[in-house]
C-alpha cells in the first residue's frame, strides 16, 4: 500500500514535471517565433505617425527623382522634371528694370487673435482673402526628427489684418488650393530667409512661389550688420524672439501658446519689416541717382529674391546611399583611432559603409531621420568594436550615445526603435552575414517590405519597390565580372533583359470606382479614357488615376469578395521584388492548360506573374523537372517518341520503325549544315537516324530537308518559310531552298551557336525567333527552334510510346485539332493593354489560330495528361492539378511579393 502510494507519488511527479517541461517548452518556442515572427515586429506597426494619414506625397523616400509640377506638358517638354513651371512669369520678374515694390505696411502690434486654419473651407476662404492682397508675409515650420526628407509643419501667413497658421498636417492633401496665390506674379510674398522655405513648399505641396521679396536677402543688399530675423525683430519691431523654438516638435497638436506665439512673430512683422528695408533701399537709390555708379538697390534686392524662387527642390540622390555619409564619418574619426593596421582600416571602413547603407535604406523604410535611426558615433563605435550579439551592439550604441549626448539630442531614444526592431540585421552585418546573401540592398528591402516583411508599408516607403528600376548601385556589390567569359554571360544576360522584358509597366493600377464608391477593378488608362470620353464617368483621382462611374455597372466583378482582382499591382518580380524589368510567367504550364475545358481556363490573371529574369529560369527550371515527374507519374512520355514515315507501315508494321521527332530534326539539321565536314563516324550515326525514319532506305538531301521540317505545326513552318523566304507552298521537297553548306545561321535551325544564350520558350513568353533560332535545344521545353509543317494522320497510343505517322501534305485534313504549348512568338513585344487583359492566357487565341500539332513540343503529353485527369478525375482533377503546379512555384521561388489574395488553393 505504502508502496503502491509511493509509486502513484511518483508517477504523478513524472507526469506533472513531464506536462510543465512540455508546456514550458512550448511556450518558450512560441515567444521565440513571435519574437522572430517578422510580421509584427517592427515598432512601425505599432507607432502612429502623423504622415501616416497623409494621401498622398510629393516627395516619397524612394531613390526616384522628385517629380515637380507639369500642368503645361508643352512647357516643360512633356517631362515636367528638367523646367520650372513658372520659369516665364519669374524671368519676366526678373528682367523687369523698374519693379514697383510698394508695401505701405504699418507696424502693427500683435494682438491675441489669429485664425486657426485647419479646414479645407477655411483654406479656400483665406485664399479668397489672400487673391485680394497685393502682398503678404510667409514662414513656414518643419518637421525633420521623425521623417526621412520632412515635413510642413505649419505654413504661416500674415496680412496686414490677420495671422493666418495653418495647419499643414490636417490639410496637407488640400494645401495645393494655395497654388494659384503663390505663383500670382501680382502678389508680392515677403519671407524671410526664402531659400528652404521655398523648396519646402514645393516638396510637400508643389507650391511655386512667384514674386518674393526677402527680407534677408535686401539686409544683404543693405550692408546690414546682421541679417537674421532676430536682428531686424529687435531693430525694426523692439520684438524678441526665441529661435531655439525653432526646433520644437512643430508636429505637436495643438500647439503651446508659446509655439503660437513663436510662429507668429515670425510671419506677423515681415511686411513692416520689409517696408522699412524697402524705404531705405529707395533712399539709397535716390541718393545715388546723379551718380555714374548706377547699382540699383531695390532692383537688386527684388533680382536675388526672385533668383530664390528659380531654385527647384531635388532630392539628394547618392550613387551608393549612405557612402557620402560613410566617408566623412571615416575621415572623421580616422584620427582617433590608434595605429589601426591596413587590414583593420579596410574592415572598418567596409563596415562604416554598410552600416550608412543600412542606415539610409532603414531610415527610408521607416521614415525616419539618419540620425533617428542610428547616431554618426554609434556607427563608429559599432564598427570599431564589431559587438557580436544583440545584446552587446545594443549596449555599445547606448554607451555611446549617452556619452555623446549633446542636451538637446536626449530626444532621441538610445537604441533607436528602429534599431531596436532590427538588431538582428546589424548583428548579421557585423558577422558580414548579410552581404553574402549578395546585394544588402535587396535582402534589406525585402525583409523589410516584402510579401512577409517586418515594416509597414506606407505612403513614403512603397515608392522603394515600386520604383526600384531607380535602385542605386551599391558599393558593397561585388562585381561579378570575373572573368570574361562570365562578363560576356552578363552582358548577353543584360541585352536579353533589355530585349525581352516588358516595355513598359503591366499593371497601370488606374481604378474604377463605381458609382457608389465601391472598387469595382485595376485597368489600364485606355480604358479609363474610353469611360470618360464617353462622359460616363468622372475623375476622381489622378495619380495613379481613377475614376467613377457615373452608371450603375451591370455586374460587380465576378470575383466579388476575393480582393485579389480588386488589388492594386506592383510592376515587380513577384519572386524577389525586382522592378528594374519584368517577364510574364504562367505558372500553370501552357502545354497543359491549353486542353483544358474552356470553363476551367481562368482567363484572369492568378496564374499569370510577373517575374525578372532570374526568377523565371529557376521557377521554368522547376517546372520542366516537375514535368518530367507528372509524365512518370503517369506514364505519359514527355516527348513524341516515334514518327513513321508514310508508307513506311506497310513495309515495317513491327514498333522498332520510326524515331523522335526531335531527334530526327536535329539529326536533320546537323548533317545538312555539317555534313560534309563531319567525321565520318558521326555522319553515318546521324544519317543512320534519319534513315530509321525513312524506313531504312537510303536518303537523299531532299530527304533530310524534308526531314527538317517534320513535326511542326503549319504555323511553325509558315515561320520557317519565311525566314527561307520561299512560299511554303513549293517549298516541299524543294532542296534548293536549304544551301547545303552556308554560312547563313539566320534561319538553319538548331544550329548550336556556343554562346548564345540558352533561353527557355516555353511559357515564358520571352523568347523570340533570333534567340530561338541560334539555339539547338532538345532539352525541357523541347521547342523547335524553327517552324515547320506536320499533317499528324494518326496517332495511337501505344503503351508509353507514342507513335505518328506523317504525311507531307500540307492541306490534309488533321486527326487532331491541336495547338502546341509555345505562345512566345506572339508576346515578343508585350502591348500595353488591360491590366486584367495583359496579363490574361492568351492559349485560347492560339488555339483558334493554330489547328495543327507540334510534334516537337509538350503538346501531345499534355494533351494526354489533361485527358487522363477528366477521365479519372474529372474537373475536380484539373483543379488539384492546378494547385499543384501552384505548390511547385511557391516551393522553387518562396516568392515574397506576391499580390495579397493570390492563393495556391484559388478556385477558378
Ligand atoms: P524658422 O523659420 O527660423 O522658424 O525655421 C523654419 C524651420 O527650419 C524650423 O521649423 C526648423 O524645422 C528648421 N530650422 C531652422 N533652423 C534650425 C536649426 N538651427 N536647427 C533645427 N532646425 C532648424
Ligand atoms: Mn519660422
Ligand atoms: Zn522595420
Amino acid at each position: 500500500m505504502n508502496n503502491e502510494h509511493k509509486t502513484r507519488v511518483a508517477f504523478t511527479i513524472v507526469t506533472l514535471t513531464t506536462a510543465a517541461i512540455i508546456f514550458f517548452t512550448v511556450r518558450r518556442m512560441r515567444r521565440r517565433k513571435q519574437r522572430e515572427s517578422p510580421s509584427s515586429s517592427c515598432y512601425s506597426h505599432s507607432e502612429p505617425k502623423p504622415q501616416s494619414a497623409f494621401k498622398r506625397v510629393l516627395a516619397d523616400n524612394s531613390y526616384a527623382p522628385f517629380k515637380h509640377l507639369s500642368f503645361n506638358a508643352s512647357k516643360n517638354n512633356g517631362n515636367g522634371s528638367s523646367l520650372h513651371p513658372f520659369q516665364a512669369e519669374i524671368t519676366a520678374l526678373l528682367q523687369n528694370h523698374q519693379p514697383e515694390i510698394e508695401l505701405g505696411a504699418e507696424k502693427l502690434e500683435m494682438n491675441d487673435s489669429y485664425v486657426w486654419v485647419d479646414t479645407e473651407m477655411q483654406l479656400k476662404k483665406l485664399v479668397n482673402v489672400l487673391s485680394k492682397e497685393k502682398f503678404f508675409g510667409v514662414d513656414t515650420e518643419q518637421h525633420s526628427l521623425r521623417s526621412f526628407l520632412g515635413f510642413t509643419g505649419l505654413v504661416q501667413i500674415s496680412t496686414q489684418q490677420e495671422d493666418y497658421l495653418i495647419d499643414t498636417i490636417a490639410l496637407h492633401d488640400s494645401m495645393e488650393i494655395l497654388r494659384p496665390v503663390f505663383a500670382d506674379p501680382s502678389i508680392c510674398k515677403v519671407f524671410h530667409g526664402a531659400d528652404n522655405d521655398v523648396l519646402w513648399l514645393q516638396r510637400d505641396f508643389h507650391i511655386y512661389v512667384v514674386n518674393l521679396f526677402d527680407t534677408s536677402k535686401a539686409c544683404e543688399v543693405l550692408s546690414k550688420p546682421q541679417k537674421s530675423l532676430a536682428y531686424l525683430l529687435e531693430t525694426y519691431c523692439g520684438v524678441n524672439t526665441n529661435k531655439l523654438l525653432q526646433r520644437e516638435d512643430w508636429r505637436q497638436r495643438p500647439l503651446s501658446a508659446e509655439m503660437v506665439h513663436y510662429a507668429r512673430t515670425d510671419a506677423h512683422y515681415l511686411l513692416y519689416i520689409a517696408n522699412c528695408l524697402i524705404d531705405e533701399l529707395k533712399q539709397l537709390d535716390n541718393e545715388n541717382s546723379c551718380s555714374d555708379d548706377k547699382f540699383h538697390f531695390v532692383l537688386e534686392a527684388s533680382r536675388r529674391s526672385n533668383m530664390i524662387c528659380l531654385q527647384l527642390f531635388t532630392k539628394e540622390i547618392e550613387a551608393s546611399p549612405g557612402e557620402s555619409a560613410a566617408l566623412s564619418l571615416y575621415s572623421r574619426h580616422q584620427s582617433n583611432r590608434a595605429s589601426p593596421s591596413i587590414s583593420n582600416e579596410t574592415q572598418f571602413l567596409s563596415i562604416v559603409r554598410q552600416l550608412c547603407t543600412w542606415r539610409d535604406l532603414m531610415a527610408r523604410i521607416h521614415d525616419e531621420s539618419l540620425k533617428y535611426v542610428l547616431s554618426d558615433q554609434a556607427i563608429v563605435a559599432l564598427a570599431s568594436r564589431l559587438p557580436a550579439s544583440n545584446s552587446e551592439i545594443y549596449n555599445s550604441i547606448v554607451q555611446t550615445d549617452v556619452n555623446a549626448e549633446t542636451g538637446l539630442s536626449s530626444s532621441i531614444p538610445s537604441p533607436s526603435p528602429v534599431v531596436c526592431s532590427h538588431l538582428t540585421d546589424i548583428c548579421h552585418l557585423l558577422a558580414n552575414k548579410l552581404v553574402n546573401h549578395g546585394d544588402i540592398y535587396s535582402v534589406i528591402l525585402q525583409k523589410c517590405l516584402g510579401q512577409n516583411g517586418n515594416c509597414k508599408l506606407n505612403i513614403s516607403n512603397y515608392a522603394l519597390l515600386v520604383n526600384c528600376n531607380v535602385r542605386p548601385t551599391l558599393s558593397s556589390k561585388r562585381s561579378s565580372l570575373k572573368n570574361p567569359r562570365q562578363h560576356s554571360k552578363k552582358a548577353s544576360r543584360n541585352l536579353f533583359v533589355k530585349k525581352f522584358s516588358c516595355k513598359s509597366p503591366v499593371y497601370h493600377n488606374c481604378r474604377i470606382f463605381a458609382n457608389d464608391g465601391r472598387l469595382l477593378c485595376y485597368c489600364d488608362r485606355k480604358k479609363l479614357e474610353w469611360y470618360l470620353s464617353r462622359d460616363l464617368a468622372k475623375v476622381v483621382d489622378e495619380e495613379p488615376p481613377a475614376i467613377m462611374l457615373l452608371f450603375e455597372p451591370k455586374g460587380r466583378p465576378e470575383d466579388e469578395g476575393n480582393d485579389f482582382y480588386i488589388q492594386s499591382k506592383k510592376n515587380i518580380c513577384v519572386g524577389c521584388g525586382e522592378g528594374n524589368h519584368y517577364l510574364r510567367y504562367r505558372i500553370i504550364p501552357s502545354c497543359y492548360r491549353i486542353h483544358f475545358p474552356e470553363h476551367l481556363k481562368s482567363h484572369r490573371s492568378h496564374d499569370i506573374v510577373l517575374l525578372c529574369v532570374d526568377c523565371h529560369e529557376a521557377a521554368h527550371a522547376a517546372a520542366e523537372k516537375y514535368k518530367r515527374k507528372v509524365a512518370s507519374e503517369f506514364g505519359i512520355p514527355l516527348y513524341v517518341r516515334r514518327v513513321i514515315h508514310p508508307g513506311q507501315e506497310t513495309e515495317k508494321p513491327n514498333d522498332e520503325g520510326g524515331v523522335s521527332p526531335l531527334q530526327l530534326r536535329s539529326a536533320a539539321v546537323a548533317l545538312l549544315r555539317h555534313g560534309p565536314r563531319m567525321p565520318h563516324d558521326r555522319r553515318e550515326e546521324l544519317t543512320e537516324i534519319i534513315k530509321t525514319y525513312y524506313g531504312g532506305r537510303e536518303i537523299s538531301k531532299e530527304d533530310l530537308e524534308k526531314a527538317l521540317q517534320v513535326g511542326m505545326t503549319p504555323h511553325e513552318r509558315r515561320k520557317f518559310e519565311k525566314k527561307r523566304g520561299v512560299s511554303s507552298k513549293h517549298s516541299t521537297g524543294s532542296a534548293s531552298a536549304v544551301p547545303y553548306e552556308g554560312n547563313d545561321t539566320d534561319y538553319a535551325p538548331g544550329m548550336s551557336n556556343g554562346d548564345t544564350l540558352k533561353v527557355d520558350t516555353l511559357d515564358g513568353s520571352y523568347v523570340n525567333e533570333e534567340t530561338r533560332s541560334g539555339d539547338n535545344r532538345q532539352d525541357d521545353s523541347g521547342k523547335p527552334s524553327l517552324a515547320s509543317d506536320l499533317a499528324v494522320d494518326k496517332a495511337t497510343s501505344n503503351g508509353n510510346t507514342i507513335v505518328v505517322k506523317t504525311t507531307d501534305h500540307d492541306d490534309d485534313e488533321t486527326s487532331y485539332s491541336l495547338v502546341d504549348t509555345d505562345e512566345s512568338l506572339n508576346k515578343m513585344q508585350p502591348n500595353v493593354v488591360s491590366d486584367e487583359e495583359s496579363i490574361k492566357d492568351e492559349d485560347t487565341t492560339q488555339a483558334k489560330h493554330h489547328s495543327k500539332l507540334s510534334l516537337l513540343g509538350h503538346g501531345p503529353h499534355g494533351k494526354q495528361v489533361v485527358d487522363h485527369l477528366l477521365k479519372e478525375y474529372g474537373e475536380d482533377g484539373i483543379r488539384e492539378f492546378c494547385q499543384r503546379w501552384r505548390q511547385v512555384f511557391v516551393d522553387a521561388l518562396k516568392p515574397r511579393f506576391l499580390p495579397g489574395g493570390w492563393d495556391v488553393k484559388h478556385r477558378i
